[in-house]
Order: C-alpha cells, then sequence, then structure tokens
C-alpha cells in the first residue's frame, strides 16, 4: 500500500478484516467513505482500540527542552530517534526557559544556563586536546575520521554539562493509538512546556501535515483523533495520592541514600509485594529492595490500601498504572541522568522514575582526570546546585545537569537483559552506561549463574577509544 493518511489506513485495514473483499476493493470503498464516522463508531464507541493501531503517523518535536523529550519517549510501544549528544554541538542552540519562571527566576536560570554551556564547551575544548595528545591518529586512519572519532570521545565528557532545558529534536513514528494516549499523558504533566506540546501534536494531527513526501496524501493527518486528547489526569492524581500516604504511612527511612552509581538486582517473589513496592517507588526517595522488604512484612490490609489509594482515581478507561507491570527481574540504578537518557530507550521493559533532584550528587567518572578537566566539571557542579536551589520546583528542574544522578527502576525477563548488557556495554557505548550494562551481567550472576553466563557482555576495561 502507498503512505496514505493514517485514518485512512486503519479503515482500510479495518474493514479489511471485517469483509470479504481484498484490499484493493477495500481501498477503493475507503476513498468513497467517510473515515471519521466508522473510527467514531468503532474506535471510540465500541472501543475497538487496536484499530487505531492500524493508522501510523510520523511526528517530529523540534526545539523541545530534553525534559519534555524524556517525557515524549516514554511510551513503550514508540519507535523514534533523537539528536544525538555525540555527533552534534550543543553549545550553540541556547536553551528553553521554562514560562513557570517569573521574570527575576527566569534571570537566575539564563545565566546558570549560559554558565553550565560555557562548561561544556570548555570540557570539549579540554578533553579534546587531552586525547590526541594521548592517542596518536592510527596509520591508515584518515585525519577526518580521527578528529571525528575524538571529538565524539571528547563530547561523551562534556555532555556531562549539558542540562534539561537544552533544546533538542526528536522524530518518531507511532500508532494512532500510541500517539493518542502520549498526546493525553503530555497534557496532563506537571510542567507547563510538556503540556503545550502535547495541545501542539493534538492541533497538528488534526490540520494537513506540514511535510508532504507527495500533494496525493496532503490531507489531514488524524483529524478524528484530535477530538479525542483531553488530558489524562489519572496517573498524576495517583501520584499525589500515593505520595500523600507514603509520608504519612511508611516508617522513618533507615537508609542513607547513596550518591554513587549502584545497580542492585532484587527478584521479586510476589507479585502484589512487587506492586505495592513498585507503586511507591515512584513516590519516595527510597530503594526499591527497602520498599519490597517493607510491604512483604506489612499486613494484607496495608498492602490492599496502597493499591486502593493508587485506584482511586482510576476512570472507566484507564488501564491500570505502569507500577502495576512486572518484570522477572527488577533492577534499582542509581546512575546518572545523561546514562539514563540512554538506556530509556529500552522497550522491552517496564521503567519508573524517582523525582528527578540534585540530592543523590552528581557523577564523577575517570574521564574528568585530575587537573583542568576535573576543576572545570566540578566548579560547574557545583555553581549549579546553588542555582538550582534558589529555583522553584518543579521548573528548577530544567537546570539539572546530565551529571547529576538520579534513581530509576528497570523490570525485565532475562531476554531484555541480555540484549540490553550485551548491547551496552559493546566499546561503542558511552562509558557512563556501559559500566551500568556490565554491573547488570554482574549481578544476575549473583542469583543466575548459569543465564549471565550466557551473557557476551563486554567488560567497561575493554576499550578502543578510536572505535565509533
Ligand atoms: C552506540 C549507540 C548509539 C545510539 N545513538 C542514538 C542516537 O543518536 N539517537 C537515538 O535516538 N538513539 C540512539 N541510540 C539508541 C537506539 O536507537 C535504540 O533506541 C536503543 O538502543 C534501544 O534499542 P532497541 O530498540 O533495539 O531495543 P529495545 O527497545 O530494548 O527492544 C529490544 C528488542 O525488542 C524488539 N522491539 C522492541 N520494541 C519494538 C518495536 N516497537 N518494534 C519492533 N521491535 C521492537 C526489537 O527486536 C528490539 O531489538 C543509540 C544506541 C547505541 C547502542
Amino acid at each position: 500500500m502507498s503512505p496514505m493518511p493514517a485514518e485512512k489506513s486503519a479503515y482500510a485495514l479495518a474493514r479489511y478484516s471485517r469483509s470479504a473483499d481484498s484490499i484493493r476493493e477495500s481501498l477503493e470503498w475507503v476513498k468513497t467513505h467517510d473515515s471519521a464516522k466508522f473510527l467514531e463508531s468503532f474506535y471510540f464507541q465500541y472501543g475497538h482500540a487496536s484499530i487505531a493501531d492500524l493508522g501510523h503517523v510520523g511526528i517530529c518535536w523540534e526545539g523541545i527542552s530534553e525534559l519534555a523529550a524524556t517525557e515524549v519517549e516514554d511510551e513503550p510501544l514508540w519507535d523514534g530517534q533523537a539528536k544525538s549528544t555525540r555527533y552534534q554541538d550543543f553549545a550553540k542552540l541556547g536553551f528553553v526557559t521554562p514560562p513557570e519562571f517569573d521574570e527575576a527566576e527566569a534571570e537566575r536560570y539564563r545565566q546558570a544556563g549560559r554558565a553550565l554551556l560555557a562548561a561544556y564547551e570548555r570540557l570539549h575544548a579540554l578533553k579534546f586536546e587531552e586525547l590526541t595528545g594521548s592517542l596518536p591518529r592510527p596509520e591508515g586512519m584518515k585525519p577526518d575520521a580521527y578528529e571525528r572519532n575524538l571529538k565524539a570521545r571528547a563530547f561523551d565528557v562534556a555532555r556531562y554539562a549539558l542540562f534539561f532545558g537544552i533544546p533538542t529534536n526528536v522524530g518518531q513514528v507511532t500508532s494512532i493509538r500510541t500517539l493518542e494516549k502520549q498526546i493525553r499523558r503530555l497534557k496532563a504533566s506537571e510542567f507547563a512546556e510538556i503540556r503545550e506540546v502535547g495541545g501542539e501534536a493534538a492541533t497538528a494531527v488534526a490540520e494537513a501535515p506540514a511535510c508532504l513526501w507527495h500533494e496525493s496524501v496532503g490531507g489531514p493527518v488524524a483529524p478524528t483523533l484530535a477530538k479525542y486528547v483531553d488530558p489524562d489526569p489519572h496517573a498524576a492524581t495517583a501520584s499525589k495520592d500515593l505520595r500523600q500516604w507514603a509520608r504519612e504511612n511508611l516508617p522513618a527511612s533507615p537508609v542513607v541514600p547513596y550518591a554513587e552509581a549502584s545497580v542492585e538486582l532484587v527478584r521479586p517473589a510476589a507479585a502484589m509485594v512487587d506492586i505495592v513496592a513498585s507503586l511507591l517507588y515512584g513516590v519516595t526517595a527510597r530503594p526499591y529492595r527497602e520498599l519490597y522488604e517493607w510491604a512483604a512484612v506489612a499486613s494484607a490490609a496495608l498492602r490492599n490500601e496502597v493499591i486502593d489509594v493508587a485506584l482511586r482515581s482510576r476512570a472507566r478507561y484507564d488501564e491500570l498504572l505502569k507500577p502495576f507491570r512486572g518484570g522477572q527481574y527488577v533492577f534499582d540504578i542509581v546512575m546518572d541522568i545523561g546514562a539514563y537518557r540512554d538506556l530509556h530507550r529500552h522497550r522491552r521493559c517496564v521503567q519508573l522514575r524517582q523525582d528527578y533532584s540534585f540530592e543523590l550528587g552528581y557523577a564523577l567518572p575517570a574521564a574528568f582526570t585530575q587537573g583542568p578537566i576535573r576543576e572545570t566539571y566540578q566548579a560547574a557542579m557545583a555553581a549549579a546546585l546553588r542555582q538550582y536551589r534558589n529555583l522553584p520546583q518543579p521548573a528548577a528542574q530544567y537546570l539539572l545537569p546530565f551529571g547529576a544522578h538520579g534513581r530509576f527502576l528497570f523490570k525485565m525477563d532475562f531476554a531484555e537483559i541480555e540484549y540490553i548488557s550485551k548491547l551496552r556495554s559493546g566499546v561503542k557505548g558511552h562509558f557512563s552506561y556501559r559500566d551500568i550494562a556490565w554491573k547488570m551481567k554482574l549481578e544476575l550472576a549473583k542469583v543466575e549463574p548459569d543465564l549471565a553466563r550466557l551473557i557476551a557482555a563486554t567488560p567497561p576495561w575493554e576499550d578502543d577509544p578510536l572505535t565509533r
């Protein structure tokens, strides 16, 4: 089938499954009948959501903040690509100022943002100089390839000073069904920019496409969908309710949050305990193990109370929230935001996160060698932290550098551990997530040595700085 507007394709394929016509005949039918009417009755009235899976839409989000991009990408059934921090220089692009700030706050934020970008540029120049000094160009490697590789290596270090406010571009292809959920989720965000881009996407799909391959497919992209994209408040309301419940009911935490990057594997023995721990994970700053151990010995009444609080705001058509989804293996990972941006892209797993903050400190990998490189970075992080604390939440999070640590939960089966650990530990990857991917294998080896043995992961000490 040639490209056609998404709703026409959904109509044609849905009709195809319900009639004796060939696809050619179905397409002829669709050309002369109203797809909006069909979708309204079958998709929206009878809830045949799989019909909307049959029409795909391409959308590019341009100039949105990295914070917004992370939320855009938070879809397991999403296909897309974002601008690379390794091959593009982010110093000249300015940054997004959150609309929540008043003039004085915006000015403080802009000053702090400019300082971080200056550190980014300096770190890149210093690291590039260091690398060219220590890694001479091998014979047979073209000078431009050599320079490109080392520049990419230097960007891997400089990126720790990039922050959530920097602009990026994301191109995605999704089904209408996923897009609809995505827009409803974005419109309920606590961040004004994200609500705004969710609204823009809803408007864009109701109109003719801005970018045409051919005039013949220039009709409105998905006009019917655009009517059903109200904000979906369930996740935000449940999170608020659970947060309050956790504050009032959880015992004081004996655990001091650790600032070191770490990977801890837990194998949940009981689904109910895992769900309760997962519901509380995103609304506290506690490690998953602590919550799991608390939920395992809590009374059944208390566990049910947590579930009831989470479900209180669920409307008739709302799916269960993400923490209700499971995985045989649960990895609780403290990592820098930059590494999370990369690992977040894995879709065959359930991912949860805690609030972004500066509370877990920041990464200081060996690539920040003693001397001007380390000093530039540490001074930039200390200054960003001071300014961050001076700005109101949640918009202050736009100032969080990619070097800041956060706590993230990844639940998956063995096949995805094998996939991530092998792919992400490879020499072409960034050293931050390579280390995590390697530790995932080591954690698995503690409980399932025979399975861990099957993972062909590359240890972090095997390196080839001139390979990209
Ligand atoms: C060295 C390196 C550089 C990268 N650079 C960039 C970059 O510049 N920009 C960028 O945006 N990303 C970049 N990425 C991320 C990359 O594009 C993938 O998003 C990421 O690696 C997740 O991989 P995946 O989709 O194969 O795996 P997962 O999402 O973990 O999925 C595992 C497997 O499940 C299957 N699967 C899951 N979802 C689907 C689906 N919707 N359709 C079909 N099959 C599916 C596939 O078989 C897939 O291989 C980079 C990754 C690496 C390793």
